[in-house]
């Protein structure tokens, strides 16, 4: 058996050691939360880059992606062209009552038309407000963070690798062009001139 008062004397220990503590908890919604880069919070429609291509919407485990669309023919970019179809977004909405922020919508969007933003204060009283059709999806595009910037250590992007390449050598082309006329002109010139002192 213990000494009598000692189990309140520990728990005043634990009550002052915890009293001197910072705590954690912040007075929302007084205080805003510092939220990480990445927060999943609701996602945003790039309608511009959306070709209508499903993937997105067949590949949500929730099915909660609606997607209506038409198609509709394009004249010939030149004459004797051939007429070409394409796909007009209609409707595009996200059940956020239903959606479990799991983002493979995003992850699958192979034309980069889906977008995390980290706004959350979006609570509706009626649920049926939790669907956010294209027009509001569209809105919180413009909550988005900008990409983080690239890691100085990685590896050259191959696109921005190709251009340099392709530069290099159209100006090596260009400074052999260069020296060429400069040999021809120096070759035309007459003898006298042609610095020979014979
Ligand atoms: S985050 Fe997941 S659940 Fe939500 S819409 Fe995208 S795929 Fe569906
Ligand atoms: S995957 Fe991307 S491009 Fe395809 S329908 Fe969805 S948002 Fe549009």
């Amino acid at each position: 058996m213990g000494i009598p008062g000692s189990g309140l004397a520990k728990g005043l220990a634990v009550t002052l050691r915890t009293m001197t503590r910072r705590a954690h908890t912040a007075q929302y919604p007084q205080a805003q939360p510092e939220l990480p880069p990445r927060t999943r919070g609701v996602i945003g429609l790039f309608e511009e880059n959306c070709t209508v291509c499903m993937l997105c919407a067949r590949e949500c485990p929730d099915w909660c992606i609606y997607i209506d669309s038409h198609k509709e023919t394009v004249p010939p970019a030149a004459p004797g062209g051939r007429e070409r179809s394409r796909n007009v977004l209609d409707r595009f909405a996200i059940d956020f009552a239903l959606c479990m922020y799991c983002g493979i919508c995003i992850e699958v969007c192979p034309f980069d038309a889906l977008f995390w933003s980290p706004e959350f204060e979006y609570a509706e009283e009626d649920i049926r407000d939790l669907t956010h059709e294209r027009d509001k999806l569209r809105e919180w595009m413009w909550t988005v963070p900008a990409p983080p910037a690239l890691d100085p250590a990685a590896e050259e992007p191959k696109e921005i690798a190709a251009a340099r390449k392709a530069a290099e050598k159209a100006a090596a082309a260009e400074a052999a062009k260069a020296a060429e006329a400069a040999e021809a002109a120096k070759a035309a010139e007459p003898d006298g001139q042609n610095g020979g002192a014979s």
